[in-house]
């Protein structure tokens, strides 16, 4: 239905599976930038990043973030670092500070949601603080749309001069206690973004079994996909990833089931309005 090459970000690592749960899960900035290199060399063209601590819990050290950033940058050239804003556990300021490391792009959650066992908090103030701060670095924000009124904020936002466009968005689905992988949800969502900001372009991500499936309806509906071991740990029921790079070339060959070509860095680059190169580390 278009020609526009997709988009595979890999979801490196996140903040929940440890070794314990997937030895394939990436913990240390090292294994962090080997394994965003397989996954490059696999096709994916953004890789999205958490770091750890010691003990593997999420971390918001602002060193380990700038070692993958520069590792990624030497390693994989033209590749898009987006850091996430998230992350359990970490403070208001904490997860504003890794940005001021000046990666293409950063998460950025519109809304409050309940995950399966805790709350991921969003305040009003601390989002529109979040949004200044990725215009104040020329940060690309991906909005994270965990429920349908973080859609409608974003819009409003990017209204407002809050957010500049064009929005890149990602729906989140599978989570229990947020939106659940249906495909009349994503269709809703998909077509609401379309009228209300048509320039937009979108990627969806499905967590555990839904990451195969959000793909296919990604695909059809001319949207770019997520994959990787923060979202999904298994290649099927039976069957464990045994890298970020396995799950890359399951969503490339998605793809190529459906006749769409996958994206380079340059042309997700320019799909997504970015530079088309990425700066130096200072
Ligand atoms: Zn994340």
């Amino acid at each position: 239905m278009t020609d526009t090459p997709v988009i595979i970000a890999v979801a490196i690592t996140g903040s929940v599976p440890r070794k314990a749960d997937t030895v394939a899960v990436p913990v240390t900035p090292a294994e962090q930038v080997e394994s965003t290199h397989e996954a490059f060399e696999a096709g994916a063209s953004l890789v999205h990043v958490h770091v750890r601590d010691d003990a593997e819990g999420p971390s918001s050290d602002i060193d380990r973030f700038a070692l993958v950033l520069e590792g990624v940058r030497r390693h994989c050239p033209g590749m898009i670092v987006q850091f996430s804003t998230g992350g359990r556990g970490r403070d208001y300021d904490e997860r504003i500070a890794p940005l001021t490391l000046k990666p293409d792009m950063g998460s950025l959650a519109t809304g409050t949601v309940n995950f399966p066992t805790s709350i991921y908090p969003n305040p009003p103030d601390f989002v529109e603080r979040l949004a200044r701060t990725f215009q104040a670095q020329s940060v690309k924000p991906e909005i994270e749309v965990f429920d349908l009124s973080m859609l409608y904020t974003a819009i409003r936002m990017s209204e407002e001069g809050l957010i500049d466009g064009p929005l890149h968005v990602q729906f989140v689905m599978g989570i229990r206690n947020a939106l659940p992988a249906r495909r009349e949800a994503l269709d809703f969502m998909v077509a609401e973004l379309a009228r209300l900001a048509p320039d937009a372009t979108w990627t969806a991500a499905g967590i555990g079994r839904a990451q195969r499936v959000l793909h296919d309806w990604a695909l059809e509906q001319g949207g770019h996909l997520r994959t990787g071991l923060e979202d999904n740990i298994r290649l099927d029921r039976n069957t464990m990833a045994s890298s970020n790079a396995d799950l890359v070339r399951v969503a490339a060959d998605a793809c190529r089931a459906r006749d769409r070509r996958v994206a380079t860095a340059a042309e997700a680059r320019r799909i997504l309005c970015l530079p088309p190169h990425a700066a130096a580390v200072a």
